[in-house]
């Protein structure tokens, strides 16, 4: 494999997109790429005010104005790429109005066979259970377990110094809100990528292992 390749990896919340996403990027060397932690790198970097007005959308869990967030994501592109062997957008573009932006130039840029955009897909009962089971850990909100024998609530984040808690109730607040806007706002902007491109579906309701073997294969690289 010599080209250079883009994954557009999307998924409701709680579909394991995250962890997918994770263990794709180490296992092929890619760079994981999430809107939440490059917008969050680019406000530490720059002083405009575009990027100020973004601080306090961050701070409350909302996303990011859309026209700020497309900067961010056709910038820090074109830089990774430019070294990376393939990016993986975690979730990203995150409404139509990103994908309208971002898609078509991801295409230009790494030419559309090399271009993948996997769904991956878990029912609304499984989405319960698993957010019931769900441990967050207090300094990273990316630090997702599933309660377990090994996991409790009180346990050591093994990715850092935090520790493992359930979701209180802003929390839960802010998973309704992310939902709401995967339905409201993400969901169009798969339909609109399906317009351009082969989405393909993967079920998510499998061990992380089948998912992850389901991905390589859809992949075909
Ligand atoms: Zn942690």
């Amino acid at each position: 494999m010599d080209k250079k390749v883009a994954i557009f990896l999307f998924g409701r919340p709680a579909s394991g997109k995250g962890t997918q996403a994770k263990i794709l990027a180490e296992k092929m060397g890619f760079y994981h790429f999430t809107t939440s932690r490059e917008g969050k790198e680019y406000i530490n970097s720059h002083d405009d005010e575009q990027t100020k007005r973004q601080v306090e959308l961050y701070k409350t869990g909302k996303l990011f104005e859309a026209e700020w967030t497309t900067r961010v994501v056709l910038e820090k592109t074109r830089e990774i790429i430019k070294t990376a062997k393939g990016i993986i957008y975690d979730g990203t573009p995150r409404t139509l109005y990103e994908a309208k932006a971002v898609f078509p130039e991801v295409v230009k840029l790494l030419g559309k066979e090399n271009v993948y955009v996997l769904l991956i897909e878990i029912s609304v009962d499984e989405f319960k259970r698993r957010v019931e089971k769900r441990l967050i850990c207090n300094r990273d909100s990316r630090h997702v377990y599933i309660r377990s024998d090994v996991f409790t609530p009180g346990t050591k984040c093994p990715e850092g110094d935090g520790v493992l808690e359930t979701r209180d109730l802003d929390q839960k607040e802010v998973l309704q809100m992310r939902t709401d806007e995967y339905a409201q706002k993400t969901v169009p902007a798969i339909k609109f990528i399906e317009g351009l491109h082969r989405v393909k579906i993967i079920n998510g309701e499998q061990s992380i292992e089948d998912t992850h073997k389901d991905i390589i294969k859809a992949l075909n690289l």
